[in-house]
């Protein structure tokens, strides 16, 4: 029967979307929650007899096949599957994983150059929760080996290449075998490279997470995450009940924003390479330059190593000023084109003085022991034309 409505309940009530013709480009789902035809549906969607979407924390056909796309790529050519979650941030993709494979007693082995935010999660979150952080020097095969002998309570071990601020490298393909005879899960924050540059996967990780904020997105408009792993049933029943639970999920939006990014990677990537290296090589022939910090470079320590892993030498830099932190405020603060930010990965050029910008809370004696020296500048190169980043650099340096 169909009954008369009032004026209010037409209001909120229909009409029915019309299914039409697919639409062309990814739709971006706004719905917190999916309708059953019937209790028979919702008791199979439910209950994983029948797929179908229940509510948006769970996933969502915008979020899930933005998840599938960076799995597909952290596993492109590899010749097999690999399975990926949409999270709010890189920090979440990195808490949930972490969550999902590791008890209280257990440890994780890392490098002391992480990511700032994912130290700081180890040691303030994750440690008053009984789970420890042992540091070391990952490059060292040896030392690891021996360390993970000695300690069988490190069951994971976590690493960044290249990383912060002096893109060093590590070895992909000896850590992984090293952790995985040990027992250890692998995971590698693959933020820095993006799948385009390395596939931690298929030097023998079984985990890489993302901050989709950075180059996967590339545009500067959303904050998200991602974890890709190989072991799907690992992801169905340790990961993806921290995720939901947690409520640590990706929104619809930030996931269509993510998609449209995605469609350019390669090309960003291969404008981003390109123009790094030119910079790094005008930057290291300056005589107010001290140092560069650019795998791409013959004289980088990291650069056969880059050479035999990546595909490319990527887009972030940094150069060590003459002049220490005077000459570090000067040069920021001449700077024009260039945009003075926390972040990197952007179309952008975005520029960053650790001493006086993201490390002016920390202590001196730990930056310096992280590398981040007072002349440091580090340098997320965008994908304009390279004549005017140069040109921004070359009058802020006042040469
Ligand atoms: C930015 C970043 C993160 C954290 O990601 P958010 O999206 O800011 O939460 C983690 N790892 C690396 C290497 C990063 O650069």
């Amino acid at each position: 029967m169909k009954r008369t409505i009032g004026f209010g309940s037409s209001c909120v009530h229909g009409p029915e979307e019309k299914r039409t013709t697919k639409p062309h480009q990814l739709p971006i789902y706004a719905t917190s929650s999916f309708e059953f035809e019937s209790i028979e549906e919702g008791m199979e969607v439910f209950t994983g007899q029948r797929p179908g979407h229940l509510y948006s924390r769970f996933g969502n056909p915008t979020i899930d096949a933005v998840a599938e796309k960076i799995a597909r790529l952290e596993s492109h050519g590899l010749g097999f599957e690999a399975f990926g979650y949409l999270t709010s941030s890189g920090m979440s993709a990195i808490s949930t994983l972490i969550l999902g494979l590791l008890k209280p007693g257990d440890k994780i082995l890392s490098q002391g150059n992480l990511y700032g935010g994912t130290t700081d999660l180890f040691r303030k979150v994750l440690e008053p929760l009984n789970i420890g952080l042992v540091l070391a020097r990952l490059s060292d095969s040896e030392a690891i080996t021996h360390l993970l002998a000695q300690d069988r309570t490190i069951k994971l071990l976590y690493f960044e290449t290249p990383a912060n601020p002096t893109l060093e490298c590590l070895d992909m393909a000896a850590l992984c075998q090293i952790g995985q005879q040990a027992g250890c899960h692998v995971v590698a924050d693959n933020t820095f490279a993006t799948p385009y540059l390395q596939q931690p996967l298929g030097f023998g990780a079984d985990f890489v997470v993302h901050s989709t904020t950075k180059y996967l997105n590339g545009h500067g408009n959303s904050t998200a995450g991602a974890i890709v792993g190989k072991d799907q049933a690992l992801m169905k029943e340790a990961i993806f009940p921290r995720l939901k639970l947690l409520g640590t999920n990706c929104n619809a939006w930030d996931a269509w924003l993510i998609h449209n990014g995605l469609k350019t990677l390669e090309v960003r990537m291969e404008r981003h390479c390109r123009n790094a290296q030119q910079v790094a090589e005008w930057l290291e022939s300056h005589p107010k330059v001290a140092r560069v910090n650019y795998p791409g470079l013959k004289s980088h320590s990291s650069h056969e190593l880059a050479k035999k892993q990546m595909r490319d030498f990527g887009g972030m830099l940094s150069f060590e000023l003459k002049g220490g932190l005077e000459a570090g405020k000067e040069f920021m603060n001449r700077i024009e084109f260039c945009s003075l930010a926390p972040t990197m990965g952007d179309v952008d050029t975005l520029i960053l003085h650790p001493a006086s910008m993201s490390h002016l809370n920390v202590p001196r004696e730990i930056r310096l022991e992280n590398g981040i020296t007072d002349g440091l500048v580090r340098l997320s190169v965008g994908i304009e034309n390279v004549e005017d980043i140069i040109g921004d650099l070359e009058w802020a340096l006042g040469s």
